[in-house]
């Protein structure tokens, strides 16, 4: 997936005509102008739009109108909202549970030892289809930790697939920095901005 965040709809677009489908942003007013004006564009073809930054209570009706992915998710009353507010025209939103693999404070997600709970919750609301889980590891170089964070997320994905929820099949890990390390620990979708777009300002 193309993170796209701080870039303007012109350079999405390139990627699109490239070939590139899947798009992430962070920021939702900054996300619903390029997602709103793309639409229109003639020469790009339907997008998937991922929603990968924090997210508010009152955020969520515009995610919910405007996303097919959510990363972030990370406690059950966001969930239970962009579940009510998800309108019925649309496909399930498809929904990742944001784990805080690092343990570090400053980090959003929930507990590992927490996670398989909230799925469990989940899963069973409408209008949400829950696909696994994502995690932002340590800012480190420290590939030894990093893969620890990464399989931890991984472990988790096995633990929910073996309770009975296949749909669950996808790990999203991985940034321009360390992409090759989250493949090798199961990544099913990399998340990458830099290493596509040029270094943000
Ligand atoms: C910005 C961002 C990325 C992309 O990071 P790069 O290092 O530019 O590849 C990936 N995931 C999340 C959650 C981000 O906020």
């Amino acid at each position: 997936m193309a993170v796209s965040k701080t870039f303007p709809a012109e350079d999405i677009e390139k990627f699109a005509l490239a070939g590139q489908q899947s798009f992430g942003e962070n920021y939702l007013q900054e996300a619903v102008k390029k997602i709103t004006q793309l639409a229109e564009s003639p020469n790009c073809p339907a997008l998937q739009w991922h929603f990968i930054g924090p997210i508010q209570s009152n955020k969520t009706r515009e995610i919910a109108e405007h996303f097919d992915w959510v990363h972030s998710v990370d406690r059950l009353k966001i969930a239970q909202r962009l579940s009510a507010q998800r309108p019925q025209s649309k496909p399930d939103l498809q929904v990742l549970i944001q784990v805080n693999t690092s343990g570090e404070d400053s980090k959003s997600g929930v507990q590992p030892k927490e996670a398989f709970q909230l799925a469990q919750e989940i899963s069973k609301l409408p209008g949400l289809k829950l696909r696994g889980f994502m995690t932002i590891p340590s800012n480190t170089l420290d590939n030894a930790l990093l893969r620890q964070e990464f399989l931890s997320c991984k472990h988790l994905l096995d633990e929910l697939r073996a309770s009975g929820l296949d749909e669950a099949d996808t790990l999203s890990m991985g940034m321009s920095a360390d992409l090759e390390l989250a493949i090798e620990c199961g990544s099913t979708c990399v998340r990458v901005g830099s290493a596509l777009f040029g270094s943000r300002t």
